[in-house]
Protein backbone atom coordinates (compact mmCIF):
# COMPACT_ATOMS: atom_id res chain seq x y z
CA UNK A 1 0.00 0.00 0.00
CA UNK A 2 1.49 3.36 -1.18
CA UNK A 3 1.53 5.78 1.62
CA UNK A 4 1.58 9.79 1.39
CA UNK A 5 5.01 11.11 2.42
CA UNK A 6 3.84 12.48 6.14
CA UNK A 7 3.34 9.91 9.02
CA UNK A 8 -0.22 8.72 9.83
CA UNK A 9 -1.74 10.64 12.04
CA UNK A 10 -5.56 9.11 12.78
CA UNK A 11 -8.06 10.48 14.84
CA UNK A 12 -6.83 11.63 17.98
CA UNK A 13 -3.69 9.62 18.56
CA UNK A 14 -1.15 12.42 20.16
CA UNK A 15 0.04 14.03 17.32
CA UNK A 16 3.20 15.13 18.71
CA UNK A 17 4.54 11.59 19.72
CA UNK A 18 3.00 9.61 16.55
CA UNK A 19 5.36 12.46 14.63
CA UNK A 20 8.78 10.49 13.56
CA UNK A 21 11.74 13.42 14.84
CA UNK A 22 14.56 14.19 12.81
CA UNK A 23 16.92 12.31 14.72
CA UNK A 24 15.21 9.05 14.49
CA UNK A 25 14.74 9.59 10.70
CA UNK A 26 17.94 10.37 10.33
CA UNK A 27 18.97 7.33 12.16
CA UNK A 28 16.61 5.29 9.16
CA UNK A 29 18.09 7.60 6.35
CA UNK A 30 21.24 6.39 7.27
CA UNK A 31 20.21 2.50 7.49
CA UNK A 32 18.34 2.58 4.29
CA UNK A 33 21.61 4.72 2.97
CA UNK A 34 23.43 1.32 3.85
CA UNK A 35 20.94 -0.32 2.54
CA UNK A 36 19.03 -2.05 5.54
CA UNK A 37 16.37 -2.48 3.01
CA UNK A 38 14.26 -0.47 5.66
CA UNK A 39 11.41 2.09 4.85
CA UNK A 40 9.41 4.80 6.36
CA UNK A 41 6.19 5.28 6.18
CA UNK A 42 6.37 7.68 2.72
CA UNK A 43 7.74 3.79 1.14
CA UNK A 44 5.66 1.09 -0.95
CA UNK A 45 6.26 -2.27 -0.03
CA UNK A 46 8.38 -4.75 -1.71
CA UNK A 47 6.37 -7.45 -3.31
CA UNK A 48 6.16 -10.96 -1.20
CA UNK A 49 9.38 -13.00 -2.25
CA UNK A 50 8.40 -16.79 -1.13
CA UNK A 51 11.02 -18.18 -2.94
CA UNK A 52 14.17 -16.38 -1.31
CA UNK A 53 15.41 -17.74 2.12
CA UNK A 54 14.37 -15.54 5.47
CA UNK A 55 18.12 -14.96 6.60
CA UNK A 56 17.31 -13.41 9.59
CA UNK A 57 15.52 -16.76 10.31
CA UNK A 58 18.22 -19.12 9.58
CA UNK A 59 20.82 -19.02 11.92
CA UNK A 60 24.57 -19.27 11.73
CA UNK A 61 25.06 -22.94 10.91
CA UNK A 62 22.30 -22.80 8.91
CA UNK A 63 23.26 -20.13 6.81
CA UNK A 64 26.29 -21.15 6.42
CA UNK A 65 24.70 -24.76 5.23
CA UNK A 66 23.26 -22.56 2.86
CA UNK A 67 26.26 -21.07 1.25
CA UNK A 68 28.23 -24.08 1.39
CA UNK A 69 25.19 -25.81 -0.80
CA UNK A 70 25.94 -23.02 -3.31
CA UNK A 71 29.38 -24.02 -3.31
CA UNK A 72 31.01 -20.62 -1.58
CA UNK A 73 33.77 -20.89 1.06
CA UNK A 74 33.52 -21.18 4.72
CA UNK A 75 34.65 -17.72 5.47
CA UNK A 76 31.44 -16.17 3.13
CA UNK A 77 29.17 -16.68 5.94
CA UNK A 78 31.18 -15.19 8.66
CA UNK A 79 31.35 -11.90 6.16
CA UNK A 80 27.67 -12.19 5.61
CA UNK A 81 26.63 -12.28 9.29
CA UNK A 82 29.13 -9.56 10.17
CA UNK A 83 27.36 -6.95 7.47
CA UNK A 84 24.00 -7.83 8.22
CA UNK A 85 24.11 -8.28 12.28
CA UNK A 86 27.44 -6.28 13.16
CA UNK A 87 27.28 -3.15 10.25
CA UNK A 88 23.33 -3.35 9.97
CA UNK A 89 23.91 -3.42 6.15
CA UNK A 90 21.32 -5.48 4.34
CA UNK A 91 21.60 -4.57 0.51
CA UNK A 92 23.84 -6.75 -0.72
CA UNK A 93 24.62 -4.80 -3.27
CA UNK A 94 26.53 -2.78 -0.58
CA UNK A 95 28.58 -5.79 0.71
CA UNK A 96 31.61 -4.66 -0.53
CA UNK A 97 33.67 -7.57 0.16
CA UNK A 98 31.77 -9.85 -2.43
CA UNK A 99 32.05 -9.81 -5.88
CA UNK A 100 29.38 -8.50 -8.22
CA UNK A 101 27.96 -11.97 -9.06
CA UNK A 102 28.49 -13.24 -5.15
CA UNK A 103 25.70 -9.39 -4.51
CA UNK A 104 23.78 -10.90 -7.37
CA UNK A 105 23.17 -14.44 -5.62
CA UNK A 106 22.74 -12.92 -2.05
CA UNK A 107 20.09 -11.03 -3.84
CA UNK A 108 17.88 -12.91 -6.16
CA UNK A 109 18.46 -15.98 -3.24
CA UNK A 110 18.09 -14.50 0.17
CA UNK A 111 15.69 -12.37 1.88
CA UNK A 112 16.96 -9.90 4.59
CA UNK A 113 14.90 -7.35 5.82
CA UNK A 114 11.15 -7.06 4.59
CA UNK A 115 8.93 -4.64 6.83
CA UNK A 116 7.80 -1.17 6.66
CA UNK A 117 7.11 1.18 9.27
CA UNK A 118 3.68 2.36 9.42
CA UNK A 119 3.60 3.76 12.84
CA UNK A 120 6.34 5.50 14.94
CA UNK A 121 5.07 7.04 18.74
CA UNK A 122 7.92 8.52 20.40
CA UNK A 123 7.84 9.29 24.46
CA UNK A 124 9.91 12.00 26.24
CA UNK A 125 11.07 9.56 28.69
CA UNK A 126 12.72 7.82 25.24
CA UNK A 127 10.10 4.79 24.82
CA UNK A 128 9.59 3.84 21.36
CA UNK A 129 7.03 2.17 19.84
CA UNK A 130 6.58 0.77 16.37
CA UNK A 131 4.03 -0.66 14.58
CA UNK A 132 5.63 -3.13 11.52
CA UNK A 133 4.16 -3.92 8.49
CA UNK A 134 5.17 -7.00 6.29
CA UNK A 135 4.69 -7.82 2.67
CA UNK A 136 2.61 -11.20 3.33
CA UNK A 137 0.31 -8.34 5.44
CA UNK A 138 1.33 -9.17 8.99
CA UNK A 139 1.53 -6.43 11.37
CA UNK A 140 2.92 -6.08 14.57
CA UNK A 141 3.86 -3.90 17.69
CA UNK A 142 7.58 -3.57 18.68
CA UNK A 143 8.75 -1.27 21.38
CA UNK A 144 12.37 0.05 22.63
CA UNK A 145 12.47 0.54 26.27
CA UNK A 146 15.47 2.90 27.23
CA UNK A 147 16.97 2.26 31.27
CA UNK A 148 20.17 3.52 32.57
CA UNK A 149 22.54 1.62 30.50
CA UNK A 150 19.93 -1.05 29.55
CA UNK A 151 17.80 -0.80 25.98
CA UNK A 152 14.86 -3.32 26.60
CA UNK A 153 13.49 -4.43 23.27
CA UNK A 154 9.69 -5.72 23.92
CA UNK A 155 8.88 -7.65 20.71
CA UNK A 156 5.49 -9.64 19.58
CA UNK A 157 5.51 -12.72 18.66
CA UNK A 158 2.11 -13.28 16.77
CA UNK A 159 -0.37 -10.82 15.02
CA UNK A 160 -2.97 -10.59 17.45
CA UNK A 161 -3.46 -12.65 20.49
CA UNK A 162 -5.13 -16.17 21.11
CA UNK A 163 -5.61 -15.71 24.86
CA UNK A 164 -8.08 -12.56 24.73
CA UNK A 165 -7.53 -11.36 28.52
CA UNK A 166 -10.37 -9.33 29.04
CA UNK A 167 -7.86 -6.43 29.84
CA UNK A 168 -6.00 -6.28 26.57
CA UNK A 169 -6.19 -4.53 23.58
CA UNK A 170 -4.26 -7.45 21.63
CA UNK A 171 -6.09 -10.15 22.46
CA UNK A 172 -9.90 -7.97 21.20
CA UNK A 173 -10.23 -9.78 18.20
CA UNK A 174 -8.52 -12.74 18.77
CA UNK A 175 -4.99 -14.37 16.86
CA UNK A 176 -4.50 -13.41 12.75
CA UNK A 177 -1.08 -15.22 12.25
CA UNK A 178 2.09 -16.37 14.08
CA UNK A 179 5.01 -14.21 13.37
CA UNK A 180 7.88 -15.91 11.60
CA UNK A 181 11.29 -16.36 13.05
CA UNK A 182 12.79 -13.98 10.59
CA UNK A 183 10.21 -11.85 11.86
CA UNK A 184 10.73 -11.58 14.78
CA UNK A 185 14.46 -11.14 14.68
CA UNK A 186 13.53 -8.75 12.21
CA UNK A 187 11.95 -6.58 15.08
CA UNK A 188 15.27 -6.71 17.10
CA UNK A 189 17.20 -5.42 13.74
CA UNK A 190 15.02 -2.40 12.85
CA UNK A 191 15.35 -1.21 16.67
CA UNK A 192 18.84 -1.37 16.44
CA UNK A 193 18.97 0.38 13.54
CA UNK A 194 17.23 3.36 15.18
CA UNK A 195 19.66 3.03 18.46
CA UNK A 196 22.23 2.83 16.20
CA UNK A 197 22.23 6.98 15.83
CA UNK A 198 23.36 7.11 19.57
CA UNK A 199 25.78 4.06 19.13
CA UNK A 200 23.85 1.86 21.34
CA UNK A 201 22.33 -1.06 20.93
CA UNK A 202 19.60 -3.67 22.55
CA UNK A 203 20.83 -5.23 25.61
CA UNK A 204 17.73 -7.47 26.53
CA UNK A 205 14.61 -8.61 24.87
CA UNK A 206 11.18 -9.46 26.66
CA UNK A 207 8.58 -11.25 24.53
CA UNK A 208 5.78 -9.38 26.09
CA UNK A 209 4.49 -7.97 22.75
CA UNK A 210 1.41 -9.08 20.86
CA UNK A 211 0.83 -13.00 21.17
CA UNK A 212 1.39 -15.81 23.28
CA UNK A 213 4.89 -16.90 22.74
CA UNK A 214 4.39 -20.49 23.88
CA UNK A 215 1.59 -20.80 21.15
CA UNK A 216 4.27 -20.36 18.59
CA UNK A 217 7.08 -22.28 20.09
CA UNK A 218 9.05 -23.31 17.30
CA UNK A 219 9.53 -19.93 15.37
CA UNK A 220 9.97 -18.39 18.73
CA UNK A 221 12.71 -20.71 19.94
CA UNK A 222 14.46 -20.47 16.60
CA UNK A 223 14.20 -16.32 17.08
CA UNK A 224 15.45 -16.79 20.26
CA UNK A 225 18.59 -19.19 19.37
CA UNK A 226 19.64 -16.38 16.83
CA UNK A 227 18.97 -13.76 18.72
CA UNK A 228 21.48 -15.14 21.45
CA UNK A 229 24.41 -16.32 18.85
CA UNK A 230 27.63 -14.98 19.56
CA UNK A 231 28.37 -14.34 16.13
CA UNK A 232 24.94 -12.29 16.07
CA UNK A 233 23.23 -10.23 17.97
CA UNK A 234 24.38 -12.45 21.23
CA UNK A 235 21.87 -11.46 23.08
CA UNK A 236 22.70 -13.47 26.60
CA UNK A 237 20.03 -15.66 27.37
CA UNK A 238 19.19 -14.58 30.73
CA UNK A 239 18.84 -11.24 29.70
CA UNK A 240 15.76 -12.67 27.38
CA UNK A 241 12.35 -12.99 28.70
CA UNK A 242 9.62 -15.58 28.09
CA UNK A 243 6.18 -14.06 29.18
CA UNK A 244 3.36 -16.52 29.10
CA UNK A 245 -0.10 -17.15 30.74
CA UNK A 246 0.94 -21.14 30.78
CA UNK A 247 0.75 -23.62 28.90
CA UNK A 248 2.37 -26.51 30.98
CA UNK A 249 3.35 -28.89 28.20
CA UNK A 250 5.29 -25.71 26.63
CA UNK A 251 7.60 -24.49 29.89
CA UNK A 252 8.43 -27.83 30.06
CA UNK A 253 9.82 -28.30 26.55
CA UNK A 254 11.29 -25.12 27.37
CA UNK A 255 13.19 -26.20 30.66
CA UNK A 256 14.65 -29.15 28.17
CA UNK A 257 16.32 -26.34 25.59
CA UNK A 258 19.35 -25.56 27.42
CA UNK A 259 18.92 -22.32 27.20
CA UNK A 260 18.62 -20.62 30.80
CA UNK A 261 15.83 -17.85 29.75
CA UNK A 262 13.83 -15.85 32.17
CA UNK A 263 10.25 -17.39 32.57
CA UNK A 264 7.45 -15.05 33.96
CA UNK A 265 4.30 -16.15 34.49
CA UNK A 266 1.41 -13.53 33.73
CA UNK A 267 -0.79 -14.68 36.63
CA UNK A 268 -3.15 -11.34 37.13
CA UNK A 269 -5.47 -12.81 39.17
CA UNK A 270 -4.42 -14.93 43.08
CA UNK A 271 -7.34 -17.68 42.31
CA UNK A 272 -8.39 -20.02 39.82
CA UNK A 273 -12.06 -18.53 39.64
CA UNK A 274 -10.59 -15.13 38.85
CA UNK A 275 -8.00 -15.87 36.44
CA UNK A 276 -10.88 -17.62 34.67
CA UNK A 277 -12.81 -14.55 34.52
CA UNK A 278 -9.64 -12.23 33.79
CA UNK A 279 -8.14 -14.88 31.32
CA UNK A 280 -10.03 -17.24 29.01
CA UNK A 281 -7.60 -19.27 28.13
CA UNK A 282 -7.30 -20.40 32.14
CA UNK A 283 -10.16 -22.88 31.23
CA UNK A 284 -8.11 -24.86 29.21
CA UNK A 285 -4.62 -25.12 31.60
CA UNK A 286 -5.13 -25.26 35.26
CA UNK A 287 -3.12 -23.17 37.81
CA UNK A 288 -1.54 -26.13 39.43
CA UNK A 289 -0.68 -28.12 36.30
CA UNK A 290 1.14 -24.40 35.62
CA UNK A 291 2.90 -24.27 38.77
CA UNK A 292 3.79 -27.86 38.76
CA UNK A 293 5.57 -26.99 34.94
CA UNK A 294 6.80 -23.92 36.61
CA UNK A 295 8.38 -26.23 39.79
CA UNK A 296 10.37 -27.98 36.89
CA UNK A 297 11.45 -24.94 34.57
CA UNK A 298 13.17 -23.70 38.09
CA UNK A 299 14.96 -27.53 38.54
CA UNK A 300 16.15 -27.65 35.14
CA UNK A 301 17.31 -24.55 34.65
CA UNK A 302 18.10 -23.08 38.22
CA UNK A 303 15.96 -19.73 37.12
CA UNK A 304 13.51 -18.55 39.35
CA UNK A 305 9.87 -17.48 38.00
CA UNK A 306 8.70 -14.20 37.96
CA UNK A 307 4.94 -13.78 38.09
CA UNK A 308 3.70 -10.76 36.37
CA UNK A 309 0.46 -9.33 38.06
CA UNK A 310 -1.21 -6.67 36.50
CA UNK A 311 -3.32 -4.64 38.87
CA UNK A 312 -6.66 -3.93 37.84
CA UNK A 313 -8.36 -0.96 39.95
CA UNK A 314 -11.02 -2.52 42.68
CA UNK A 315 -10.22 -6.28 40.97
CA UNK A 316 -7.26 -7.64 41.82
CA UNK A 317 -5.32 -5.38 44.05
CA UNK A 318 -7.02 -5.48 47.07
CA UNK A 319 -5.82 -6.80 50.46
CA UNK A 320 -7.50 -9.82 50.82
CA UNK A 321 -6.16 -10.35 46.60
CA UNK A 322 -2.48 -10.09 48.00
CA UNK A 323 -2.95 -12.47 50.99
CA UNK A 324 -4.27 -14.86 48.10
CA UNK A 325 -1.27 -14.04 46.05
CA UNK A 326 1.07 -14.60 49.15
CA UNK A 327 -0.23 -18.08 49.77
CA UNK A 328 0.45 -18.65 45.74
CA UNK A 329 3.72 -17.61 45.82
CA UNK A 330 4.85 -19.61 48.97
CA UNK A 331 4.40 -22.99 46.79
CA UNK A 332 7.02 -21.68 44.43
CA UNK A 333 10.19 -20.15 44.01
CA UNK A 334 9.06 -17.14 42.26
CA UNK A 335 9.41 -12.97 42.93
CA UNK A 336 6.53 -10.84 41.73
CA UNK A 337 6.23 -8.02 39.09
CA UNK A 338 3.52 -5.39 40.06
CA UNK A 339 2.38 -4.14 36.71
CA UNK A 340 -0.07 -0.75 37.08
CA UNK A 341 -2.58 -1.59 34.31
CA UNK A 342 -2.58 0.88 30.96
CA UNK A 343 -5.96 1.67 30.23
CA UNK A 344 -7.39 0.27 27.24
CA UNK A 345 -9.99 2.24 25.07
CA UNK A 346 -13.35 0.32 24.76
CA UNK A 347 -12.45 -1.56 27.91
CA UNK A 348 -14.35 -1.55 31.32
CA UNK A 349 -10.94 -1.83 33.65
CA UNK A 350 -9.08 0.75 35.45
CA UNK A 351 -5.54 2.42 36.86
CA UNK A 352 -5.49 1.55 40.26
CA UNK A 353 -4.94 3.95 42.74
CA UNK A 354 -1.40 4.29 44.10
CA UNK A 355 -2.18 3.72 47.74
CA UNK A 356 -3.50 0.11 46.81
CA UNK A 357 -0.68 -0.82 44.89
CA UNK A 358 1.91 -0.20 47.67
CA UNK A 359 -0.47 -2.00 50.33
CA UNK A 360 -0.57 -5.00 48.12
CA UNK A 361 3.11 -4.77 47.65
CA UNK A 362 3.62 -4.05 51.56
CA UNK A 363 2.02 -7.69 52.17
CA UNK A 364 3.37 -9.26 49.92
CA UNK A 365 6.87 -8.18 51.09
CA UNK A 366 6.12 -8.69 54.57
CA UNK A 367 5.00 -12.10 53.62
CA UNK A 368 9.06 -12.86 52.45
CA UNK A 369 8.23 -12.63 48.57
CA UNK A 370 10.37 -9.79 46.90
CA UNK A 371 7.72 -7.77 44.88
CA UNK A 372 8.22 -5.16 42.87
CA UNK A 373 6.21 -2.38 40.77
CA UNK A 374 7.30 -1.51 37.60
CA UNK A 375 8.93 1.49 36.48
CA UNK A 376 6.31 3.49 34.36
CA UNK A 377 7.54 3.92 30.95
CA UNK A 378 6.00 5.58 27.61
CA UNK A 379 3.17 7.29 29.57
CA UNK A 380 2.45 10.11 26.72
CA UNK A 381 2.22 7.52 24.14
CA UNK A 382 -0.33 3.91 23.42
CA UNK A 383 1.56 1.98 25.77
CA UNK A 384 -0.62 -0.80 26.33
CA UNK A 385 -0.10 -3.72 24.49
CA UNK A 386 -2.18 -4.10 21.03
CA UNK A 387 -3.27 -0.31 20.78
CA UNK A 388 -0.79 0.94 18.56
CA UNK A 389 -2.17 -2.04 15.81
CA UNK A 390 -5.50 -1.54 17.20
CA UNK A 391 -5.29 2.47 15.91
CA UNK A 392 -4.20 1.14 12.11
CA UNK A 393 -6.72 -1.27 11.91
CA UNK A 394 -10.00 1.46 13.16
CA UNK A 395 -8.31 3.73 10.96
CA UNK A 396 -8.22 1.22 7.58
CA UNK A 397 -11.94 0.81 8.56
CA UNK A 398 -12.58 4.70 8.67
CA UNK A 399 -13.19 4.70 12.42
CA UNK A 400 -11.26 5.83 15.33
CA UNK A 401 -10.51 5.13 18.88
CA UNK A 402 -11.06 7.80 21.73
CA UNK A 403 -7.92 8.99 23.61
CA UNK A 404 -7.44 7.68 26.96
CA UNK A 405 -5.32 9.05 29.37
CA UNK A 406 -2.49 6.33 28.36
CA UNK A 407 -0.96 4.42 30.98
CA UNK A 408 2.45 3.84 31.42
CA UNK A 409 4.37 1.17 29.35
CA UNK A 410 6.33 -1.95 32.23
CA UNK A 411 8.40 -4.15 31.99
S1 LIG B 1 -2.20 -9.72 27.98
FE1 LIG B 1 -0.74 -10.89 26.74
S2 LIG B 1 -1.60 -12.96 26.75
FE2 LIG B 1 -3.27 -11.61 27.39
S3 LIG B 1 -4.36 -11.14 25.45
FE3 LIG B 1 -2.82 -9.52 25.80
S4 LIG B 1 -1.03 -10.18 24.62
FE4 LIG B 1 -2.36 -11.97 24.90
Amino acid sequence: MHRSSKPAIVGQVNEKSDVIPPSRTAAFASCRSRGTGLRTNCMPSDPPSPCKLPFLGLGAEAAAAELRAWGWPEFRATQLYDWVYHKLVTNPQDMSNFSKADRSALQERLEFTSCVITRQQNSTDGTTKLLLTWPDGKNAETVIIPDGARRTACVSSQVGCPVGCKFCASGIEGVKANLSAAQIVEQVYVLNCLLAADDARISNIVFMGMGEPLANYSQVITAVRVLHEPTGFNIGARKITISTVGIPSRIRDLAHEQLPLNLALSLHAPNEPLRRELIPWADHFALPDILDACRFYFEKTGREITFEYILLAGVNDQPKHARELLRVCKTIRANVNLIRYNEVASLPYGRPKSDDVVKLQEILRDGGVNAHVRKSHGRDIDAACGQLRRREEQAKAGTSLPVLSQGPLEV
